[in-house]
């Protein structure tokens, strides 16, 4: 955290300094093409196939094929979700915020591509539709949809308030990721991961550096649509934050469901998919 009255005093060419033109540490222009523009048409032929409801307080896990869409909707009220994916055939291979994060910046939207960990870092999924794309950054500079929170945890909570609280989105996702694939409560923790903060508006303090919160502006009916890359298993947690307006990690905050649907363009169309293969760097020999 940056102090508000530093113990230092600027030195004499701190201006300069300061005044130096930041630059972007990773340009995205030469990755290949998102094909969203062919992806939106592949959509409009895509039908329901499945659904699941996170019910408040909890998570849920539900499997996406390649080449199917699947979107995250608000339900009945403002509720935030914490989402992760891994690669249904081999779950090490998991979405990695961070590097997401780098690459596209602290909020995702439409066109935007979630990246697995290393050494796979390939697209999972391209986000097709954003229906809160509207909210761009507010005057506090917090956004929607973020890759710099993690996850609530009860570890942080136990740690700042001495509770132990049970239905944090971390002990949600990894009840409902062990039970989903029969493994054991701790081997599935190891693989609980950072996550895509769904309608959660956050951004960092300008004063201190801080992760900071407010209302989720998400209203029900509001959407974030995905197309999955791979063959996908998806966790979404309905945070016990609901709206994320005040207070997480507790029972205090009104909370509501999510819903999950997938959306499947057919056989024919799924199959001209090509999964993007993992990275191909070659270690030195
Ligand atoms: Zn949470």
């Amino acid at each position: 955290m940056k102090l508000i009255n530093p113990e230092h005093a600027p030195p004499s060419d701190a201006q300069k300094r300061k005044s130096e033109k930041p630059v972007v540490c990773y340009p995205i222009n030469s990755l290949p093409d998102n094909n969203l523009e062919a992806l939106k048409a592949v959509k409009k032929k895509s039908r329901k196939v499945s659904e699941l409801v996170v019910n408040p307080r909890q998570a849920g896990c539900i499997e996406i094929p390649k080449g199917c869409f699947f979107k995250i909707v608000s339900v009945e009220g403002p509720q935030v979700g914490d989402l992760n994916l891994w690669n249904l055939h081999d779950q090490n291979e998991k979405f990695f915020a961070g590097k997401t994060r780098a690459l596209h910046g602290t909020h995702l939207s439409t066109g935007d591509r979630l990246w697995s960990n290393f050494p796979y870092l390939r697209p999972m999924a391209t986000i097709v539709d954003d229906t809160l794309d509207w909210y761009k950054f507010d005057e506090f500079g917090t956004s929607v949809h973020d890759v710099i929170g993690t996850r609530c945890d009860p570890y942080t909570e136990k740690m700042l308030s001495g509770l132990d609280y049970h239905h944090c989105c971390h002990s949600n996702l990894t009840k409902a990721f062990g039970s989903y694939l029969k493994i054991d409560k701790t081997l599935a923790e190891t693989l609980i991961h950072d996550v895509l903060n769904v309608f959660m508006c956050t951004g960092f303090s300008g004063e201190t550096g801080q992760y900071i919160m407010k209302a989720s502006p998400v209203r029900p009916g509001d959407f974030l649509e995905f197309y999955a890359e791979i063959d996908l298993l998806a966790g979404l947690s309905a945070c016990p934050g609901g709206d994320c307006s005040v207070k997480h990690s507790s029972d205090i905050a009104q909370c509501y469901p999510l819903l999950i649907e997938v959306w499947d363009p057919g056989e024919v169309v799924r199959k001209k998919h090509i999964e993007p293969e993992v990275n191909s760097y070659q270690h030195e020999i």
